[in-house]
């Protein structure tokens, strides 16, 4: 019953979109990392940024205008990482602020109260547990475009992680998972990250393992390959988390 209802509800967002196919094929058109999906999976990735659209709002800071090209590629890309798990992953929270550039915070805690902060005086994104995403558009607006960054997929990839508590790099797993390998392989990327420079991965990732997570899974949807060749094993333990596979199916 609830499912239907929930389906009646989904249907009628669906119907009454804003944006037409075009208008979602178009934006799609400038994020690059989205030309590996077939025609049914960028239907589906439309259908989930309108819901996403519809569930969660975005607003400007510091005068930023928000747009509808800015709505479109934000929801886009923060839908790429949950395309074939469901919206329900983002639950629990409903805004998203967006600066015209990199802002400086008041806060300087980190992880105390949950919240994952990024740079240093100046920040191009943060997820806050229970609380808001907030993204720098001059950071944001260069994702998608295949280099191995993607602030919205990092702070996204935080809220998926928040799911179970405190960013931690240990997100719920899929039923068909095993907790301790990922927490086994996770750890031991972790550590060998923090002594290694590997050619495509962020040093950031080296923050600590939430970061690492956060930070290689801007490679597995930009650059799936640079991740293959540091770290084939946490490649595979995330095509089993996203129910994805950027690289294409095994042959
Ligand atoms: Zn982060």
């Amino acid at each position: 019953m609830f499912s239907i209802l929930k389906d009646w509800r989904e249907q009628r967002v669906l119907d009454n979109s804003e944006f037409t196919h075009a208008d979602w094929m178009q934006a799609a058109e400038r994020i690059v990392i989205l030309d590996r999906l077939d025609e049914d999976e960028m239907t589906r990735l439309f259908e989930l940024a309108t819901l996403f659209l519809h569930d969660k709002s975005i607003t400007g800071a510091q005068g930023f205008e928000i747009t509808d090209a800015v709505r479109r590629s934000i929801a886009l890309q923060a839908c790429l990482p949950i395309l074939n798990l469901s919206l329900e992953w983002y639950a629990g929270w409903s805004s998203i602020i967006i600066y015209p550039g990199s802002y400086t915070s008041e806060s300087t805690t980190v992880d105390e109260f949950g919240i994952v902060h990024e740079g240093h005086q100046h920040r191009s994104g943060e997820a806050w547990l229970r609380g808001p995403i907030i993204l720098s558009w001059k950071d944001a607006k260069h994702s998608g475009e295949r280099d191995g960054h993607n602030v919205v997929i990092h702070e996204f990839v935080h809220k998926l992680d928040m799911l179970n508590g405190r960013a931690n790099g240990f997100p719920p797993m899929q039923p068909d998972m095993d907790p301790t390998r990922w927490t086994e392989t996770m750890e031991r990327g972790f550590a060998d990250f923090q002594k290694h420079r590997k050619a495509g991965l962020d040093r950031y990732g080296a923050t600590n393992p939430a970061e690492f997570f956060a930070v290689l899974s801007e490679v597995f949807f930009e650059t799936p390959q640079k991740l293959m060749d540091a770290y084939p094993d946490i490649y595979e333990i995330m095509v089993k988390f996203f129910c994805q596979t950027p690289l294409g199916p095994k042959s």
